[in-house]
């Protein structure tokens, strides 16, 4: 019966939500939903990591208040991790700050950096977490499109000379959700360019880092020279080890940037479960063959799914990366009007592209989030559908 404030009526539609709810109602009704629509990993996490995790769990030491910033040996662990996959030096005393998921930094950096008022830019298709880290702020979008034909990268020559000026924030994210493009080290030297002429404060949101197709490893914004003066990287756990339930990640670069994610985290939150702490950095420590084995099913998956809807006539292209494809939907239908054909004709959720932006409409995402013989039905029941 409590009015709610101004900040929380001003937070976007938590457009999953409303998606989730609605296959759940077809679940619920008995029907057999292949879900592709969210972004759930569906493997386990590997075992190597929960054994340190179980054994981790009995120490005392981290039954008690973790030290507020995280362990060192966490941020030493993630320095490591970034010089050994990515050739690039990290001072895990100044350059490294410990999150509750990538999604905890992708919405507390726009509190850090930014007055009311203030621009950031955003992509158009992208992560709708973004929109909310701005809402928060109280500050304003601009949206880059990412447009099929520039390889869903932004053109930063379209963006108006006067929200270049304005502009103190911009999120960018390769490989991307949902578009599934990756970027090379030369988009990145770009954007590093346009954010040093321009005053900008860099986000590189690399989520889907470890998955990269045709054994392309996915390049890191860190990689290109003089990234970490005007940014920062987002790492998280969730995706490269399958560990999304226990909201582990990082942000790695810009040392003012870092201290100011630590200092508004102190106001939120005392550091992660201590044990969750040593796992992670095992994660990040220990054998990468898991990683290569989850990269290896991805694109196999891809492959099925791809190779799949174009038998059946659909005219789509493969994703260089992360774990989702990015189909256009026939001439003739909006992206919502498609995916609630295919869950209501077929039962396989999707998710309609205009949930991720304006430039999403005609798309629909498609997560590759179960086995290939559930991805071959999916396409069987696609194919029943005579659309083609
Ligand atoms: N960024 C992108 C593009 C994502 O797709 C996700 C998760 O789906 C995240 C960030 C956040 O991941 P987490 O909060 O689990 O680290």
């Amino acid at each position: 019966q409590f009015e709610t404030s101004k900040l929380l009526k001003s937070l976007p539609k938590q457009f999953f939500a409303s998606l989730v709810k609605n296959v759940n109602r077809y679940i619920m009704d008995g029907y057999d939903v292949i879900n592709l629509g969210q972004g759930n990993p569906d493997q386990p996490t590997p075992d190597h990591i929960i054994r340190v995790l179980q054994e981790a769990a009995k120490n005392p030491i981290h039954h008690k208040y973790s030290p507020f910033r995280g362990f060192p040996f966490l941020k030493e662990a993630c320095a490591k991790f970034y010089e050994r996959e990515y050739g690039v030096k990290i001072d895990h005393e100044k350059e490294v700050a410990i999150l509750f998921g990538g999604k905890a930094g992708l919405v507390e950096l726009p509190q850090c950096l930014l007055n009311a008022g203030d621009i950031v830019l955003v992509p158009d298709p992208g992560y709708p977490d973004y929109w909310s880290g701005v809402a928060l702020a109280g500050a304003e979008m601009y949206t880059m499109p990412l447009k099929a034909e520039n390889s869903f990268l932004p053109d930063f020559e379209e963006i108006p000379k006067e929200m270049e000026e304005k502009a103190k924030l911009m999120f960018i994210n390769y490989p991307n959700n949902p578009t599934g493009a990756t970027a090379n080290l030369s988009f990145f030297e770009k954007t590093v360019d346009f954010a040093n002429k321009h005053n900008i404060c860099v986000i590189h949101d690399f989520a889907y880092g470890a998955i990269g197709f045709e054994g392309k490893k996915p390049v890191s914004y860190l990689e290109a020279v003089g990234a970490k003066e005007v940014g920062v990287e987002i790492y998280t756990l969730s995706k490269t080890y399958n560990m999304a339930g226990w909201r582990v990640g990082f942000a790695v670069g810009n040392p003012s940037v870092i201290e100011a994610i630590e200092l508004l985290q102190d106001h939120l939150y005392v550091s992660l479960f201590g044990a969750v702490q040593e796992a992670a950095a095992a994660a990040l420590l220990e054998s990468q063959q898991c990683v290569e084995q989850l990269v290896d099913m991805y694109e196999s998956r891809r492959n099925v799914l791809i190779k799949g809807l174009q038998k059946i006539g659909w005219d789509v292209t493969a994703p260089h990366g992360s774990f989702f494809a990015w189909l256009k939907v026939p001439e003739g239908y909006t992206s919502e009007q498609f995916s609630d054909l295919l869950l209501e004709k077929a039962q396989v959720a999707v998710a309609p592209g205009n949930g991720f932006g304006k430039y999403g409409e005609g798309y629909v995402r498609v997560g590759l989030l179960t086995n290939e013989e559930r991805l071959q039905e999916a396409v069987q029941r696609i194919a029943k559908l005579s659309m083609f």
